[in-house]
Formats: structure tokens, sequence, C-alpha cells
């Protein structure tokens, strides 16, 4: 991918309803920013109840009379692999369009193009492998547990991989049959509307994939407690998260997946079988997108005996980030989303520092930039309550504990509250496996740390961080409800 000009990305600035770009004309909008400069670039419109209202009740006519549902499910699979390959034909204009309104250097942009259409294309295999089951009864019955598609999933997607995370969405919720309603952040808002007219252009009937614009607030909860909403799916913070749940339970008790925040430790023991290695693994976790990630390895818990090594290695990988614009091709370090996001690092780390932590390594913003760019950050002298070591901070910034016995590893690496993921560094297997039997997360990497490109295994959190699981076959079953039918034919 080349350098390209920010202000020459053409988007379509509306909602997506029934097949078609609906603007907002009128009504209350939000103003849009580059993060990598903090240039206004629009005014997004805020979807009201009303608009949500529209866009559900579209979804619903087309769920029940576009046969997407209905039609042979190898169709289906179709049309999602004929999306997913336009989503990669057309990667020169979409992969700009992701990187210049997000936090994603153009450099990786590409790569979540790939990946996304990659995910849409896993997903689409299962369509016509999830119809149920026979069951067990006696003889002259006949037991089935039948697949069904809920009707209208109501998805809400967060700003920091636009792309991924809608595609993590919309793959199971569609190769299942359903129809989906989805909110993207108001921060990141227009490459979701793009996929949806490529969705238009493989063939997806009209009314399947729809994208409501807003602010949580107001279009967030609004689809949340929509009744025609069979099913929720919520990507973002464990706050927020909460939110959602209750407007569910409030609203007919729609099930949710929610996939949350995290504080995911990575454990080092002495015997790690290349440090080096542990290194890179450790700053690839940290420093891409900026930390902005939910499986940051923001925790590094590490045995005393490596302790100086690894902090050695650790400070030349940061000291050597170069940051830049996102529209530039040789950037890999990615801005923070917003100044309001940048402010909230520094509180944490100004508490941090208040109870004794220490920034051996950063700890403040790169100053030339009009955006918000945040040094790579190693805090030392914290404990498990120190706010840094406690709470999510969604940005370059590690801290680092030392341990001597095994157990005491295990212990610092546990979080109160969180449970997204963890990584473990060791060359005993069976060290590693006690670690993965002990660890309370819902992802477990051994002497590596990141998800892959295997979209079989599926990812979400123990604990506050989440509900049920994104990708794997276990979120394409997610998007089918069960209906049991006995047939007796004995008489
Ligand atoms: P956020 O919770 O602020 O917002 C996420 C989405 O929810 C946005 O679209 C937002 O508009 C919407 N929203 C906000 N308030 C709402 C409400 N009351 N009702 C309904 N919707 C509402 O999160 P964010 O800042 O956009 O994203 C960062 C968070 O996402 C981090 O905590 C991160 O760990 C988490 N995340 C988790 C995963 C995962 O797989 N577990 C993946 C990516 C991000």
């Amino acid at each position: 991918m080349r350098d390209f000009d920010p202000s020459q990305i053409a988007f379509a600035n509306g909602h997506f309803i029934g097949g078609e770009v609906v603007e907002g004309r009128g009504g209350d909008t939000v103003t849009v920013r580059r993060p990598s400069d903090a240039v206004a670039y629009a005014e997004l419109p805020i979807g009201g109840a009303d608009l949500v209202d529209r866009a559900v009740v579209n979804a619903q006519a087309a769920a029940r009379t576009s046969g997407w549902a209905t039609c042979p499910p190898r169709e289906r699979a179709r049309i999602l692999r004929r999306w997913a390959d336009l989503m990669e034909a057309r990667s020169e204009t979409l992969a700009p369009l992701e990187a210049f309104g997000s936090t994603r250097p153009i450099a990786q942009a590409g790569g979540d193009v790939v990946f996304s259409a990659e995910c849409i294309r896993f997903c689409a295999e299962y369509a016509d492998k999830l119809g149920g089951d026979v069951a067990a009864t006696k003889a002259d019955n006949l037991g089935l547990i039948i697949s069904e598609p809920y009707g209208v999933v109501g998805a809400i997607t967060p700003w920091n991989f636009p792309l991924i995370m809608a595609s993590w969405k919309l793959g199971p919720a569609l190769a299942a049959g359903n129809a989906i309603v989805l909110k993207p952040s108001e921060l990141t808002p227009f490459s979701t509307v793009r996929l949806a007219e490529l969705a238009i252009e493989a063939g997806m009937p009209a009314g399947i994939f729809n994208v409501v614009q807003g602010t949580g607030a107001v279009t967030g909860e609004a689809l949340s407690r929509h009744p025609g909403i069979g099913k929720l799916s919520f990507t973002g913070s464990t706050r927020t998260g909460a939110a959602v749940m209750t407007a569910a339970a409030q609203s007919g008790m729609k099930p949710v997946t929610l996939e949350l925040g995290g504080k995911s430790p990575q454990l080092v023991f002495a015997d790690a079988p290349d440090l080096d290695q542990v290194a890179g693994h450790i700053c690839q976790s940290i420093l891409g997108n900026a930390g902005q990630a939910c499986v940051a390895g923001s925790r590094v818990i590490v045995q005393r005996a490596v302790g100086e090594a690894l902090l050695e290695k650790l400070k030349a990988h940061f000291a050597a980030v170069e940051p830049g614009l996102t529209w530039l091709a040789a950037s890999t370090f990615s801005p923070i989303i917003s100044p309001a996001q940048a402010d909230r690092i520094d509180g944490i780390l100004a508490r941090s520092r208040a109870a004794g932590a220490e920034a051996l390594v950063g700890g403040a913003r790169f100053a030339e930039f009009t955006g918000a760019f945040y040094q790579p950050t190693i805090m030392t002298q914290a404990n498990e309550q120190t706010p840094v070591v406690r709470e999510e901070v969604f940005g370059p910034v590690i801290t680092f504990q030392l341990f001597d016995e095994e157990e005491e590893g295990f212990a610092l690496a546990d979080h109160p509250d969180y449970g997204l993921a963890a990584g473990v560094y060791t060359g005993d297997f069976a060290r590693g496996l006690r670690a993965m039997r002990t660890l309370q997360a819902g992802t477990v990497w051994i002497n590596r740390y990141n998800r892959t490109g295997d979209f079989i295994l599926p990812t979400g959190g123990y604990k506050s961080s989440g509900i049920g699981k994104d990708l794997g076959r276990q979120a394409v079953e997610a998007n089918m409800r069960h209906k049991t039918v006995l047939i007796d034919f004995a008489s």
C-alpha cells in the first residue's frame, strides 16, 4: 500500500437500510475526527429510536421474505464467499477508507481487509453444516433438534479494528441465516457502510445487512432495547456490556454475546526457550495498534532470574518505535483513537504514580503530533492494587512485575475481574500444561501470543471479560436457536 491523501477519501455518510444509504437529514449529529491529526472530517447522523425501528422492521421483512434463511444453504455460502472476494478485490479503496479515520496504519489495514474476508469465508462454510441433531428416543418416536436463525441479530462494534470486529459479527450471524442490524462505533463509522454496499453487489438481498449510525447512548441503547431483535452481539468495554445486557434483559430476554475488556498477563519463566522471541511476542502484543486491543498482553510477570535481561530487550524494542500518520506507508505505530482516550491513559498513570509506581520508560504523549500518540511505557514498582495493574489502559503500556516461585507467578497472573487471555513462556512441558489448567482466561497461549488466522479457534472471555464466543463453530451456533421436535409414529 502507498501513501495517500486523507482529504481525498470518499465515503457514504449515512445509515444503510433496505439495501441503500439513508442520509440523516436535519437530525442530531456527532463530529468525527481523524485520530492521526484530530482533524474533523464528518458530521455523523445519530440514528434515534425511530431510525433504529425502521432498520429493524426492514430487516424483519427481509428475513421473512428475501429467502436468505430459506434458500439452499450452499447458495447463501456462495454469496458470502463472493462478498469476501469483493472485499479483497476492492482492497485498494477499502484499506485507505479503514486507515484514514481509524488507528490502523495503511501498512496494516490491507491485512485487516484480508483477515475480515477470510473470516467471512470461514463462516460461509458453516451455512450447510449445522442443521441440528437427531435425538436418541424410543424407536417409534423421532426426536429432532432443529437449528433455526433468530431472525434479526443486533450487533454493536468498537473502534479498535472496525472491519475485523464487524466481520466477526457479520460472518456468524449471516451464515446462520439471520438478517443483521449493526451499529459501528461513532468514532470509526464508515468502512462498515462500504461493507454493506459490497454485500449488495455480491448478491445479498436488500435488508439483510443494515447499518445504523450514532452514539452508544442513543443508537446503541435503542438497538439493545428493540423488541424485534432476536439476539444481541456486542464487543466493547465491560461497562457498556453490562448496559447492553441490562437492556436485553428488560426488553424480551434476548440472548447476548459479550466480548469485553481484558487485562491479560504474560507470564515469563526463567526456562523460557528464547528470551529474544519472548520479547518480540510481548512487544507485538502491546505495541500493535498502540495497545488498543482487547487481548493486549499488558501485565508482564517475570521470574526474577531473567527479569533484568528481559527488561533490557523490551526497552530496546520500545525505543525503536516510530509513530506516524496512518496514511503514510512507512507508519507502523498507531495513534490513540482520541484525545479523550489519551487523557484517560494520563489519568491512570497519574493515579498509579501517586500510588508509588514509576514509568521506567515513556509515560507521556509524543509532543510532535496534533493527534494523540502515546509513548510505549513500562511501569514498575506496581502491585495488584495499583490502578495500572487493575484497570484496562487500552494504550501501549505494560506493567513489569517479578516473581520467584511458579505458584506465585500463577497467582499474580490471575486478575480479580478480567479473564480474556493469558500468555505463558516456558521450556517445561508440564509447567505449560499446569498453566493451561490453572489460568482463568478464555484463551491461553503457550510460547506465543495473539490470535492467528485459525478462525476455528473461538475467542471470548472468562469473568468480566465476557459471555460467549466470537469465531469458531461456537459463534455460528450462538446465532441459531434450537427447536425440539418429537414425532410419535407408534399409531
Ligand atoms: P465502548 O464500550 O465504549 O463502545 C463499544 C460500542 O458500544 C460502540 O459502538 C459504542 O457506541 C456502543 N455503546 C456505548 N454505550 C452504549 C450503550 N449504553 N448501549 C449500547 N451501545 C453502547 O468500547 P470502545 O471504547 O469502542 O472499545 C474498546 C473496548 O472494547 C475495550 O474495553 C476492549 O477491550 C473491548 N474489546 C473487546 C474485544 C473482545 O473480543 N473481547 C475486542 C475488541 C475490543
